[in-house]
């Protein structure tokens, strides 16, 4: 690398792709917030890298990429190979571009971060998005068909991403969901500002391409049992996700007008989508929920996560006079990415830190009014080393709202029928996998692996991602090996 090559980074700043303007946000726009890089700024700024030589970027990545290899091939212009190399370590890395909290992961730990780091997530964004736009195909020509079958419970990334990986092996990989479209929270959850759903679509189509085969509106459990996978098939993946929604117990939460987090984003997602509004239900809320018109409303979202995130910027799209998110933490606390805590922000989005909710008050007619929150400070750090939040005596007012939605998050839970087959959880609901005497992501049932949030609880695409994909090596070692 020629010195100025090397010291490209002091010359070219930092920039991410074109954002759609707020006014078009603001006004209802459900287009993917960034645009994609063309040919010429993507070399820029894949040349920005300074090839450190310790790709601290590529540790701190959960599926650990090769990114200064990528960025190197992206400069010479070198797309297809650049995305057979992506695809090497990460079943899913044009969702993974777009959805990953880069500035935690990958971008948070370049060794330039104080110039500006370079900007991974966009650039693999551009080299999948190119790629597949040019008929680029995972190459499977040397892959021996072996007469083995699995079951993959749950179209989710975890699941897509085991699949993508036993195919790769010449294993038959079938995949079930409950719901008409792949994805898992990618299609239903993730709204289409972060995650265009043509992306899913063109990625169902790459993998049946490489042989796997789709179940679809099928739920184990319910429709067919994990008894018959288990006849019909030589081992089973389990990517079921993590469902269970976090109660607060506030007083007042059955209200009319009060809104879990995930219908809300669900049965929006499905009309924007323009799908038909009712879908096959959430697992836990047999009913679906009537979505309210929040045009010119006043909504306040309790909670910090990504999922509130996604539920403030959804309200400002629909129109809502004012949107408040009350987090009972301090800012540096909040679980998501800071780029969108600052998207909702641009878009108008008010933020209330250290407000604990103490109840959702009624008016007369018994419809919502506000919240009654409680101011908090931070106490001393709890075995987590999480800062608790104390709340401070004599400060609770009244957020006025028309509509409140709570997305306090999730945890996973083990249907009986798993428990059945002797599958293992945790307290907290989450599958007991490896350990002794079992491979990576075996369950305490021999022929049945688990991934996903349905492990770790509710985390990251990413992380599912990687967890599919090192399951399928488990069940490629039990199957063949
Ligand atoms: P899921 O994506 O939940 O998929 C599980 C699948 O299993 C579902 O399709 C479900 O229908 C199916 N299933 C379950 N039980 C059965 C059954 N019995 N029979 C058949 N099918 C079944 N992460 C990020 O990295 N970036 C983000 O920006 C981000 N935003 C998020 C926004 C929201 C609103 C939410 C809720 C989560 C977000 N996440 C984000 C987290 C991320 O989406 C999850 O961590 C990830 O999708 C987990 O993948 P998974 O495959 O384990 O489970
Ligand atoms: Fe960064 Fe996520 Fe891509 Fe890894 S997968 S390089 S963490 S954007």
């Amino acid at each position: 690398m020629s010195r100025k090559q090397a010291f490209q980074f002091l010359d070219i700043p930092r920039t991410m792709p074109r954002r759609i303007p707020v006014e078009l946000r603001t006004s209802g726009d459900w287009g993917e917030l960034y645009g994609r890089f063309d040919k010429a700024d993507a070399q820029y700024q894949a040349g920005r890298c300074l090839d450190c030589g310790n790709p601290y970027c590529s540790w701190k990545c959960p599926v650990h990429n090769a990114i200064p290899q990528w960025l190197q091939l992206v400069q010479e212009d070198r797309i297809h190979e650049a995305a057979t190399l992506c695809h090497s370590t990460n079943p899913l890395p044009e969702v993974c571009g777009r959805v990953c909290p880069q500035d935690r992961l990958c971008e948070g730990s370049c060794t330039l971060e104080e110039f500006g780091a370079v900007t991974i997530g966009a650039v693999e964004k551009y080299i999948v998005d190119t790629a597949l736009a040019s008929g680029w195909k995972p190459d499977l020509q040397a892959v021996q068909p072996t007469g083995r079958r699995v079951a993959i419970v749950g179209a989710g990334p975890a699941g897509l991403a085991c699949a993508d990986r036993l195919a790769r092996a010449g294993i038959q990989a079938v995949v079930f969901d409950r719901y008409e479209q792949i994805g898992g929270l990618l299609q239903f959850g993730i709204p289409s500002f972060k995650l265009e759903k043509s992306v899913i679509g063109r990625r169902r189509e790459v993998l049946e391409g490489m042989g796997v085969q789709f179940r679809l509106g099928v739920e184990i459990g319910r429709d067919t049992t994990i008894e018959q996978l288990q006849a019909d098939y030589d081992a089973v993946f389990l990517g079921t996700g993590a469902y269970r929604y976090t109660d607060g117990g506030l007083v007042g939460q059955d209200l009319k007008n009060v809104l879990p987090a995930l219908p809300f984003l669900v049965q929006n997602g499905r009309i924007v989508g323009g799908g038909h509004p009712q879908g096959r239900p959430i697992a836990g809320w047999e009913d679906q929920i009537a979505l309210p018109d929040l045009n010119g409303k006043r909504v306040v979202v309790l909670g910090g996560g990504d999922t509130g995130m996604d539920c403030v910027r959804s309200a400002i799209r629909l129109g809502a006079a004012r949107v408040t998110c009350a987090y009972r933490r301090d800012e540096a606390s909040m679980p998501g990415s800071a780029r969108e805590v600052a998207n909702a922000r641009e878009e108008g989005v008010r933020f209330l830190f250290n407000r604990q909710p103490l109840a959702i008050e009624a008016g007369a007619d018994d419809e919502v009014i506000g919240v009654t929150v409680v101011e908090t400070r931070l106490g001393e750090p709890d075995a987590n080393g999480r800062r608790n939040a104390e709340p401070v005596e004599g400060s609770e007012s009244l957020l006025e709202a028309d509509v409140v939605i709570i997305a306090f998050g999730f945890s996973a839970t083990l249907p009986d029928w798993l428990a059945a087959q002797g599958v293992e959880a945790t307290g907290t609901g989450r599958i007991v996998t490896g350990g002794a005497g079992r491979l990576p992501y075996q369950t305490h049932n021999p022929r049945l692996f688990a991934g996903g949030d349905a492990v770790r609880g509710a985390d990251l695409v990413v992380t599912a991602v990687a967890e599919g994909r090192d399951a399928a090596a488990s069940i490629i070692t039990l199957l063949l090996h």
